[in-house]
């Protein structure tokens, strides 16, 4: 082969790889290229995703809000629901009193017995027998006065000086068993029932069978209404009717007005309220506590014979004292 040949060769041969690097060159470029459009394509849709997820945190976030709200609204039906059926009750509860009261309303007060005559003082002590009860015996008997106890049997009630009580020559009056406003002043048949059992005590450890009574806060108390709107109307007449006589009181020695009342303010009480009139019966307490009662009575008792008053148990005919009723 001559030299020329060669170079004719050669040359080819230079030609022929060129064109194939310019080839391969190109189809690199292109592919190059396509990348970049596949990546930013990429790009693309994760921007849309990300969007996307975001979009569904809010809605799912929007959606756990709104099951909050839901369960809120559904407590809050469920309270007043609950709350409707107590207004409810409440409603039949209330048409049942005021059903009860117009039952009693209107009734006319119940008789009293005639006035004393001359200068009388009933003494009466409340909510006894108690730990007082031996000491103020002691000073009746001092001074040889005869008063009227009306007695409970409660808790601390000392029911067992009932007897001692009795013997000294004082009236047992019967002031309900519970002294509990709530129990005794719900119902007729209540108020009867608790009556019975201090009435059944009583006579057993007496043997008196008793008909002289106290409402706990007196005829006039207004605190009933709460329990039966018209029950003092009702039972004023009904234990006056029975053969009962109830008493309220016409001096109040204040000693229940707080829980230790001084005794000079109890004497000043019951004198003051005695002064200007006739007979008196005065109210005090021989519950447990209420020493200064005790300490104030030979004051009260010497007081009132210098006002010109002597001093009696109450009995069944005596005079009630009745206040005016207010339920
Ligand atoms: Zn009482």
């Amino acid at each position: 082969m001559t030299r020329k040949a060669k170079d004719y060769i050669l040359i080819g041969v230079i030609i022929f790889l060129s064109i194939c690097i310019a080839a391969t060159g190109f189809v690199i470029f292109r592919n190059y290229k396509d990348l970049d459009k596949l990546n930013e394509k990429i790009k693309h849709s994760q921007t849309t995703i990300d969007k996307q997820t975001e979009e569904n945190n809010t809605l799912k976030q929007e959606l756990e809000k709104s099951k909050q709200e839901l369960e809120t609204a559904r407590q809050e039906k469920a309270a007043l629901e609950s709350e409707n059926a107590g207004l409810k009750k409440e409603i039949t509860e209330l048409k049942a009193k005021r059903a009860a009261a117009s039952k009693y309303s209107n009734l006319p007060a119940a008789p009293q017995n005639p006035q004393p005559v001359g200068k009388i003082c009933y003494l009466t002590f409340d909510d006894g027998p108690s730990d007082n009860t031996l000491r103020i015996l002691e000073i009746l008997a001092y001074y040889n006065v005869k008063a009227t106890f009306f007695v409970t049997d409660y808790a601390q009630s000392k029911i067992e000086y009932v007897p001692q009580i009795h013997a000294a020559g004082h009236t047992i009056g019967l002031h309900t068993q519970s002294h509990n406003y709530a129990q005794i002043y719900s119902s007729e048949a209540a108020y009867f029932a608790d009556l019975n059992a201090i009435s059944a005590k009583v006579k057993e450890l007496t043997g008196v069978d008793s008909k002289v009574i106290r409402f706990p806060g007196g005829g006039s108390n207004a605190v009933s209404k709460r329990y039966c709107p018209g029950i003092m109307s009702l039972l004023t007449r009904k234990v006056t009717e029975m053969g009962y006589t109830y008493f309220d009181w016409n001096v109040s020695s204040e000693d229940a007005s707080a829980p230790v009342v001084s005794a000079s303010r109890i004497i000043s009480s019951v004198l003051n309220g005695a002064k200007n009139k006739n007979s008196i019966c005065v109210l005090m307490h021989d519950a447990a506590g209420k020493t200064t009662t005790a300490d104030a009575l030979p004051s009260i008792i010497e007081g009132l014979r210098s006002q010109g008053y002597t001093f009696a148990p109450l009995t069944k005919e005596c005079y009630g004292y009745h206040h005016k009723v207010n339920n």
